[in-house]
């Protein structure tokens, strides 16, 4: 089998090998992984990406594990749009279970919309655009289960999962102890979130939770710093590319201490006072002052000075790699 999926996956540029037995697909701008169960060759679907991953997924499980299988169990790190937009079609076709944290069951069954987005912490195009992003519920009340509260992880004995919220309150992240293999999902994330180049490019950087999706700030440093004393050796996050080794390690080290500075934004609707939610769901929103026709101006007078500025630094330079860096930093 070990032969037979070295050789197939060096046929697919669809996916990436973050570690032995661990591949992860971006789709767009948002991750999944799939992990395999050493014990007995199954695996599992980690996060189901946006709507239009449903076929780039079942592509990818045929690639690695063979035409039409399935995973043992589906584990979310959480329920945002962009890591359940296939799970509904996945979990019925598939009929497998899915695994959440029980603070995310209301946003999952239908019972709970999230804290809207907040499209004031600044930092690039994907902040300017989250008022428009999805944060109503699904529901797959008939698939759904509650994580053991062992922390133990159905269908791969070798993970421990942990409540890491801030980000959203049933947040969890996967950690491999074995190999030092942490699945972070948005607790932290290995792009600048906020910045679409960032995001297109996939430019590393050890980073917070993503800005403008992030209602609870004391939460997220707290989870932030349960991550770093793991002392992950690779860290593979819901957007960015996989990090490894001392490259993780001195900047998870600094973002963890640094937490206010370097990943809090400096304005914000959740920075004086967080959402709150429980059990059943949401049930405290800060008022906002975001005006819609004034974030609409503003992001057509970006988008145009940022085309400007991209045509003016094509023409000028012919290094891309300077373009590149160049263009992050107006972005
Ligand atoms: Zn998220
Ligand atoms: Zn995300």
């Amino acid at each position: 089998m070990g032969n037979n999926l070295h050789l197939k996956r060096n046929n697919s540029r669809n996916f990436f090998t973050v570690a032995p037995g661990i591949w992860g697909m971006k789709d767009i701008f948002v991750n999944i992984y799939m992990i395999m169960n050493p014990f007995d060759g199954n695996w599992v679907l980690v996060d189901a990406g946006l709507f239009t991953s449903y076929s780039k997924i079942k592509k990818m499980a045929a690639r690695l594990f063979g035409d039409n299988s399935q995973p043992s169990a589906i584990i979310l790190t959480h329920g945002h749009f962009d890591h359940v937009g296939s799970l509904q079609k996945l979990a019925e076709e598939w009929n497998v279970p899915v695994y959440s944290h029980y603070l995310e069951i209301p946003y999952l069954t239908g019972k709970s919309s999230y804290p809207p987005g907040d499209p004031t912490v600044g930092g690039g195009l994907m902040s300017l655009m989250s008022w428009a992003y999805p944060k109503h519920p699904i529901n797959i009340w008939n698939h759904i289960n509650i994580l053991p509260e062992n922390e133990t992880v159905p269908g791969l004995p070798e993970w421990k999962y942990f409540h890491t919220p801030g980000h959203s309150p049933g947040h969890i992240s996967l950690f491999r102890e074995g190999d030092g293999v942490l699945i972070a999902g948005d607790a932290l994330v290995t792009t600048k979130a906020e910045s679409a180049f960032s995001v297109m490019l996939q430019i590393k950087k050890i980073s917070g939770p993503p800005k403008y999706f992030t209602p609870d700030w004391v939460s997220a440093r707290q989870s932030v710093k349960t991550l770093m004393k793991l002392e992950p050796k690779t860290v593979a996050s819901g957007h960015g590319k996989p990090m490894y080794g001392k490259e993780v390690r001195k900047s998870l080290h600094k973002l963890s201490e640094d937490f206010y500075h370097l990943a809090v934004p400096v304005q914000g609707r959740y920075i004086l006072e967080p959402a709150v939610s429980d059990a059943s769901g949401v049930i405290y929103i800060p008022p906002s002052n975001f005006n819609k026709k004034r974030m609409v101006i503003k992001l057509l007078s970006f988008v145009a000075v940022s085309a400007a500025a991209y045509v003016l630094l094509k023409q000028k330079s012919k290094n891309k790699r300077r373009q590149e860096i160049l263009s992050y930093e107006i972005w």
